[in-house]
């Protein structure tokens, strides 16, 4: 009753809202709405499932075509994710040659039985990890049109995140495991297939019902509906749990805007529920034992503060629940929801846990294309998370300083590749990596160099609040950061982004000039940036020169905790010297240093301070 009242205004709303968008930015986004009946066999390891997707087509364009993403064929001997993984000249230990391997009980495979658009039959192919849909009629700009699919799946051996019977004995690990609608944007279609790395999805609403072995207790994305029905904690207070007869229990999970659906499921799961103060719950799930217990109920007292610490600083978590499930390998985010495993020291487990959730706000909330912009997800979230770990559990001087060695290695080993490449095109693992976390991660800090660490944060906030929802690119984030600094910043995103030029700069002359002191910089690497020069002298003072680009059209605001500017002057990028007079005697003076709160990403800086 209440679903049938209130649908169609949310519809006029959501309708409203896409309008909106488009009027504002010239784009627009598809939405989903998937409902799925799930059956899971635990001994076979394998599932059926029915969906039924209403998809509507808010671009400009008519679509003739669509892909569904089928990740679990990557599991299998041979796939391009198994070729991938053991040519690539560093492969990833947690893969190996392990999916060439796998025995015909061992692969994973997702197949579609059937598929029908508006209850009409459509042509399908499947090609490895993409299923390729030639329409009978096609998706006209701005309508809406059902899909309805029956599939097949079988869950692989755990390899890489998703999987069965994972090094820890989590018996299913169900990420990416059914049909998914690939992505289509102002940049077309998104159907890559699966070798391993990142993701995009579309958001929407998930109705999903799994019908597994009664003994099994889940968790994921999503809130689970009828836990009257199903009992292991989800029961509310005072309900008698009032389990149907039969061996097998059907949980039925709803997760409103989201743009996946993860679900973990295992026998031994313990289940423990935190009610935080502001109505989010948050859920572990983890096996119990000697390597889990007694850190996982520590960490009840860190995922609460955690999501208090990024709601703050990064802008508020949007849903009312997050769980953190012992499952798949190492750590990964999903909607509302993460897989980690589970037996670590506590210091290892929190950390692992805070970048998870941190993750929520880049890749659940912001969502920017992650194949295209791996680094606005990876590295933004380990920024945000050094921070968090350092504010709640292990205070840091400089959390960032970890992030800023991997960049300098990578920038100095010869490897390193534009952080505006493809996420699955990187030639090495580990450039990947460096780049979308390390340099990602030193991408924020220092933009906080460039307009000042507070403008730095409110654009933080400002960021999120502009473009929730709505998978902002890198140009959305630098015009938002422009806007919230009053700075032209088109040169950083160009330099730091798109090229792998570095930066070197240093003093090369301070020296006395009738009563004054001339000090000459020069910039030896290709990248400009804005220079913070501060002169320490002998009586223990300090000032600062400033030095922004001429490009920047302006300079950053007064940053607390930074000596006294005493003169600004531009330095034009053409120019690879500058001469400034200081009008203060040589002999006062004890050092002139380059940034010395060392945010600029300096490739040598032995050159970056002069000691008298
Ligand atoms: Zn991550």
């Amino acid at each position: 009753m209440f679903n049938r009242t209130i649908k169609p205004f949310l519809g006029l709303f959501l309708f409203a809202f896409a309008l909106a968008a488009e009027a504002q930015t010239g784009r627009f986004q598809q939405a989903v709405d998937y409902k799925m009946d799930v059956k899971m066999d635990v001994q076979t390891n394998q599932y059926t499932g029915v969906q039924e997707l209403q998809y509507t087509n808010n671009s400009p364009d008519t679509l003739k075509r669509v892909f569904y993403h089928l990740y679990f064929n990557a599991f299998q001997p041979g796939s391009m994710m198994d070729v991938r993984s053991r040519t690539i000249a560093d492969p990833d230990r947690r893969v190996g040659d392990r999916i060439s391997k796998l025995k015909p009980d061992e692969i994973g495979f997702l197949h579609a039985k059937s598929l029908k658009m508006n209850g009409k039959p459509v042509k399908f192919k499947e090609v490895e990890t993409i299923l390729e849909v030639d329409l009978a009629e096609p998706v006209l700009p701005n309508s809406t049109v059902t899909f309805e699919m029956e599939f097949q799946g079988q869950v692989p051996l755990q390899i890489r995140r998703s999987g069965r019977d994972n090094a820890e004995g989590v018996r299913y690990s169900m990420s990416q495991w059914y049909p998914k609608m690939a992505n289509y944007d102002e940049q077309g279609w998104h159907a890559n297939p699966y070798i391993g790395r990142e993701f995009y999805g579309i958001w929407g609403d998930f109705d999903v019902k799994i019908t597994i072995d009664k003994s099994y207790v889940l968790g994921g994305t999503g809130y689970v509906k009828n836990g009257a029905e199903v009992g292991y904690g989800y029961e509310g207070e005072g309900d008698k749990v009032a389990s149907p007869k039969g061996n097998t229990l059907t949980w039925h999970f709803v997760a409103p805007k989201v743009h996946d659906f993860m679900w973990a499921a295992d026998p031994k799961y313990k289940h423990d529920k935190i009610e935080m103060a502001n109505g989010i719950t948050v859920h572990h799930l983890y096996i119990p034992g000697e390597k889990t217990s007694e850190n996982w109920e520590k960490l009840k007292a860190i995922t609460p503060k955690a999501i208090e610490y990024l709601s703050k600083h990064f802008g508020q978590y949007p849903y009312k629940q997050f769980s953190v499930i012992q499952g798949g390998d190492g750590g990964m985010e999903y909607a509302m929801s993460t897989l980690i495993t589970g037996e670590r020291s506590l210091p290892s487990l929190a950390g692992v846990m805070v970048h998870e959730l941190a993750h929520s706000w880049f890749h659940g909330v912001l969502a920017s294309n992650e194949s295209l912009y791996s680094w606005m997800d990876e590295g933004f979230t380990s920024y945000a998370s050094s921070l968090a770990m350092s504010e709640i559990f292990q205070p840091s001087a400089n959390p960032l300083r970890s992030s800023y060695g991997g960049y300098y290695k990578l920038a100095k080993s010869g490897a390193e590749e534009p952080l505006s490449t493809h996420a699955d095109h990187y030639n090495l693992n580990s450039a990947y990596s460096t780049s979308a976390y390390s340099k990602g991660a030193v991408f924020l800090e220092q933009l906080g160099y460039v307009i000042g660490a507070e403008t730095r944060d409110r654009g933080m906030l400002r960021y999120f609040d502009t473009w929730k929802f709505r998978h902002p690119n890198v140009n959305d984030l630098i015009r938002v950061m422009e806007k919230e600094s009053g700075l032209e910043l088109d040169w950083y995103k160009e330099y730091f982004v798109y090229t792998t030029k570095t930066i070197n700069y240093g003093i090369k002359e301070v020296r006395p000039s009738a009563d004054n002191t001339e000090i000459t910089l020069e910039r030896i690497g290709l990248m400009p940036m804005p220079i913070d020069l501060v002169i320490t002298y002998k009586d223990g003072t300090s000032e600062m020169i400033y030095l922004p680009l001429a490009i920047m059209r302006g300079e950053k605001e007064a940053e607390k905790g930074m000596p006294e500017r005493i003169h600004t002057e531009a330095w034009p990028w053409t120019n690879t010297t500058k001469t400034l007079v200081l009008t203060r005697d040589f002999r006062t003076i004890k050092s002139v240093e380059i940034d010395p709160s060392k945010r600029l990403a300096d490739l040598e800086q032995e050159n970056n301070k002069v000691e008298f």
